[in-house]
């Protein structure tokens, strides 16, 4: 009966992505130039943040501001195991300490009261993860960052923040609401991705996100990053050919991971029609709530008085099951032709993590989320009979296990 497969995901291009990707190639200008200047300017209004620099990547992203922020050898930063590895890795690059702290009891995000614990004088930033699209506890996360522990060196972007720095890991989160606000514009700096298998893509694509601080000049931030993201240049190359503006400086040892403007491209056309691809997420989301209300499935958070997801991915949990079940609904689940996931086999749990010394066992919350937890398919042009043959199944094979 079941023929055709239902992917677990599948990018929503339509022909405005593909339309405007032509009229780029046919501009004359491919890499860096206006057209990613515009989907900056348009991530910034859609987040109501004041700056968005654009890259190839969160992870670079993430790389970018930890070198902003000067953090080096000697320095600790926080994070969740709940994650995926790039936040790990960044950490790692950097020469800093990974100093992980657990998730909250029933939530895939890191527990403030756990960070407390894990902060020392050498915290220098704390990298919240929100998966799923689910804003972490953001105020209470600032509240115990600025008790004072903390002893920043002088004339750094830390002296002025006066406590750790507040970087969050939004890969999941472009559109969900904390408080009122646009994630984006709730972290000290926010780092999305526009991976292909996210809400909103750019083939491969990431950006900060930021607000003016202390009295830092908002655009020499914004400089210092794009330096950052293209050589530590003084002009990017659209500049560059600018009649008569051929002369550069190399101004710091940068990395390269710039957006190019055939990247930014799909970007704006997707960013225009967004609301309207959450929407259909939403959809999708709602349906698998109401026909999966029942034992023995725990349905994820997905709206609060104060937060509402993005609905990046429905992390179905099952009870009193381990591992080994949950693997064996997944491997029957694609005999039925229906791709599922798991987000995330925790950061510990890898090979090159344990060999650091890293321990699943000093992270109990994260295995007990992590052990049931089954990701289904969910898309935004998935088709609601599509959703309801995915619960049907997934429900027979549950009881008949
Ligand atoms: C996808 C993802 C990243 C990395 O995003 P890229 O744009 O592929 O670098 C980082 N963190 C989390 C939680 C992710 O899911």
């Amino acid at each position: 009966m079941l023929n055709t497969i239902i992917p677990f995901m599948k990018p929503d291009i339509t022909q405005a992505e593909i339309d405007e990707v032509v009229d780029t190639m046919k501009s004359g200008w491919l890499t860096t130039g206006p057209k990613t200047k515009q989907f900056e300017n348009e991530i910034s209004l859609y987040c109501s943040s004041e700056k968005t620099v654009c890259l190839n990547s969160a992870t670079l992203g993430l790389k970018l501001l930890i070198k902003l922020l000067d953090i080096k050898e000697g320095d600790e930063i926080i994070t969740t195991p709940y994650t995926f590895v790039s936040t790990c890795n960044e950490i790692l690059h950097s020469g800093a300490k990974l100093v992980l702290a657990d998730i909250k009891e029933n939530s895939f995000n890191i527990d403030p009261a756990k960070i407390k614990k894990k902060l020392t004088k050498k915290t220098k930033a704390v990298i919240p993860v929100d998966i799923a699209g689910w804003p972490c506890d953001y105020d209470n996360i600032y509240e115990i960052l600025n008790n004072k522990l903390y002893s920043p060196e002088k004339n750094t972007i830390q002296e002025c923040f006066d406590r750790p720095i507040i970087i969050a890991d939004s890969a999941h989160s472009f559109g969900a609401i904390y408080k009122n606000k646009k994630i984006g514009n709730v972290a000290d700096f926010t780092v999305f991705s526009f991976h292909a298998t996210k809400n909103l893509t750019t083939a491969e694509g990431g950006a900060i996100t930021f607000n003016s601080f202390c009295n830092l000049n908002i655009d020499t931030i914004y400089k210092n990053l794009k330096l950052l993201s293209l050589h530590g240049q003084s002009k990017d190359g659209y500049d560059k050919l600018k009649l008569g503006g051929w002369k550069y400086s190399i101004e710091l040892s940068g990395f390269k991971c710039n957006m190019p403007d055939i990247l930014a491209a799909i970007g704006l056309s997707q960013l225009k029609r967004y609301d309207e691809i959450i929407e259909r997420r939403k959809n999708i989301f709602n349906i698998y709530n109401n026909e999966l209300n029942e034992d023995p499935f725990i349905l994820p958070h997905f709206k609060s008085p104060e937060k509402e997801t993005s609905y990046h991915l429905f992390l179905l949990r099952i009870k009193n099951i381990d591992e080994e079940k949950r693997d064996l609904i997944i491997h029957k689940m694609a005999n039925k032709n229906i791709a599922c996931n798991v987000h995330f086999i925790p950061v510990v749990m890898q090979p090159f993590y344990k060999k650091l010394g890293y321990n699943i066992k000093d992270f109990p919350n994260t295995y007990n989320m992590y052990k049931n937890e089954i990701s289904l398919p969910l898309y935004s042009t998935m088709s609601e009979k599509d959703v309801y043959t995915v619960c049907r199944e997934l429900k027979k094979i549950v009881k008949n296990l």
